[in-house]
């Protein structure tokens, strides 16, 4: 963007010259680009839900009384599945949006375990029902992290619930948490020294993903064209992991291969440390 501004001279009152001022909006313009495009997305995403919830209720309204009570039953299911779908996709939006527009959360001391724990509460029956084997190996005495307990629950909920939707029944889904004594780097200039970090790993024994999906994955409502597509998903989740884990100075990584599985993990930096590093709790701005 280029800015002309003509500069007066408030004694002579006359123009003292052009002052050409050059803007790179590039960045600006790409945001402008990706809201637009995210914005169609999600208004197509909603539409095709809504349009079938629509067909299944004309029907039964105008044809009920010819169909037989079990294909009545199955229109209402779908419908009703469908109903679902679009709750999902909403809250997911609304997560994604106030992730994006939030610019503060309120990052404490949090001990993984109990975010693991729950999350393996939730999906144990639902793995025992697919036949998976859940488990979970927490170092013992591992230390504190700077976190947000609520994001850090909903990371473990996507990728917990990502790695049991893509894998078969006999297949294993592990979450592991240790200390890392390396010398990691994370994002933040500002915790580059910090010696520890605890690395959190998801994995599964499921169909895996494509080296060339494999970053795309991470992009709001890709998913993978594959036979499991038609489970239930909004292509949100990932972002939405992204975006939490982004906001602990971090970064998502995974390793994978197709039909083997998957592990994404990520490392947290370990509270104690961190917080006399930067003498206070650090806020994301
Ligand atoms: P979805 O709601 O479709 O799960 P996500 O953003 O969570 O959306 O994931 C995007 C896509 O990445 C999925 O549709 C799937 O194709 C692929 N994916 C995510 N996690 C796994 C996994 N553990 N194993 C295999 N594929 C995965």
């Amino acid at each position: 963007r280029i800015l002309l501004t003509t500069v007066f001279d408030q004694y002579r009152e006359t123009v003292k010259g052009v002052a050409i001022t050059v803007q790179d909006i590039t960045r600006e313009v790409e945001l402008n680009e990706a809201k637009s495009q995210f914005i169609s997305n999600v208004s197509h995403e909603l539409r095709t839900p809504l349009f079938n919830i629509k067909s299944f209720i004309e029907t039964l309204h105008e044809y009920g009384e010819e169909l037989t009570e079990e294909e009545r039953c199955e229109f209402l299911e779908t419908a009703n599945r469908e109903t679902d779908r679009l709750t999902r996709l909403v809250n997911d939006v609304l997560d994604l949006s106030r992730l994006e527009s939030c610019k503060r959360y309120h990052f404490e001391a949090v001990d993984v375990s109990q975010p693991i724990e729950q999350t393996l509460r939730t999906y144990q029956l639902n793995a025992r029902d697919k036949g998976i084997e859940l488990s979970h190996e927490i170092e013992p005495d591992l230390p504190a992290v700077v976190g947000n307990y609520d994001l850090l629950l909903q990371v473990f909920a996507n990728l917990v619930g990502n790695a049991l939707k893509f894998t078969e029944s006999g297949g294993k889904v592990a979450i592991r948490a240790y200390v890392l004594q390396s010398q990691f780097r994370l994002k933040s200039v500002a915790l580059q020294n910090q010696p520890r970090t605890v690395r959190i790993e998801i994995s599964d024994t499921g169909i895996g993903i494509d080296q060339e999906d494999q970053e795309a994955i991470f992009d709001r409502f890709f998913r993978v064209e594959n036979r499991v597509h038609t489970l239930e998903g909004t292509g949100l989740g990932l972002s939405i992991v992204r975006n939490i884990i982004e906001k602990h100075y971090s970064a998502v990584h995974l390793v994978s291969e197709v039909g083997v599985g998957t592990t994404f993990w990520f490392d947290l930096a370990v509270f104690q440390e961190a917080a006399s590093l930067l003498g206070s709790l650090p806020a994301v701005d």
